[in-house]
């Protein structure tokens, strides 16, 4: 994992937003603006992650290393050695001679939840107790955002994609950062953002506004209990979008 550098001047916070990707965000007249985002020379395998993480492969799509090459623009030694490290890390599976793109059974997404409640509510915990008064107030400033983006799922994912690590980053633990790093990466393989499900947008805001709330009057145990209620709904969600694709499937 790549981290992208502190501060630009011009009072401009960098936040890292993981893999390769920043944001560059400017504080104009006290609101926060998206104002670039700095791809920093992607590899391979952050190209494909980054286009399974946007529903461009999808669960059971194969991966052709040839038209990888072609799409992204790269030689195929990269992405064949981009390909062979997503499949250690079970992101990819064989199928035959194909390598398809993996998908979670029932039993993984609700391990994967439970895991990413205990340490993403750490993470809160940890925020509530050791982040700078800056960091905090770019939380703040993420929250009063989000809400101008409701009607734009997938702008919304980004944001909250931007505002959980902005909380991984603030715990200013790096195990716990790259354990939460690993959980993210596995995420992507869900490809649609429950924030596309009627009224969830609104309701994970708030649950975003709790969180940030608590982080801010320094209380680690109402943090902790207030993200994973948000995960907790988030899976709850989550269940229901898995299961009216099932019922669109039959
Ligand atoms: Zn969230």
């Amino acid at each position: 994992m790549r981290w992208c550098g502190r501060n630009g001047g011009f009072g401009m916070p960098l936040v890292a937003l993981g893999r390769s990707a920043c944001k560059v965000e400017t504080i104009v007249y006290g609101k926060l603006r998206m104002t670039e985002e700095k791809s920093l020379h992607k590899d391979a395998y952050t190209l494909i992650l980054d286009a399974i993480d946007e529903g461009l492969y999808r669960p059971g799509a194969r991966m052709v290393e040839s038209e990888l090459a072609e799409r992204f623009g790269v030689s195929r030694t990269p992405i064949r050695e981009a390909l062979q490290r997503l499949e250690t890390q079970r992101l990819l599976i064989r199928e035959g001679r194909s390598l398809i793109v993996a998908s979670l059974d029932h039993n993984q997404l609700a391990e994967l939840y439970a895991v990413r409640a205990e340490l993403e509510g750490l993470a809160a915990r940890l925020a509530a107790q050791h982040a700078a008064a800056e960091e905090v107030r770019v939380l703040r400033k993420m929250v009063e955002e989000d809400s101008r983006l409701i009607g734009d799922p997938a702008a919304l994912a980004r944001a909250n994609r931007r505002f959980h690590k902005q909380i991984h980053l603030a715990s200013h633990n790096r195990y716990l950062v790259r354990q939460l790093d690993l959980v993210h990466r596995t995420m992507a393989l869900l490809a649609t953002t429950s924030l596309a499900v009627e009224g969830r947008s609104q309701t994970a805001i708030g649950e975003h506004e709790a969180i940030v709330r608590a982080i801010e009057a320094r209380d680690g145990d109402a943090a902790d209990a207030a993200l994973r209620a948000h995960i907790s709904r988030a899976f709850e969600t989550r269940l229901r979008l898995v299961s009216a694709a099932a019922e669109g499937l039959a």
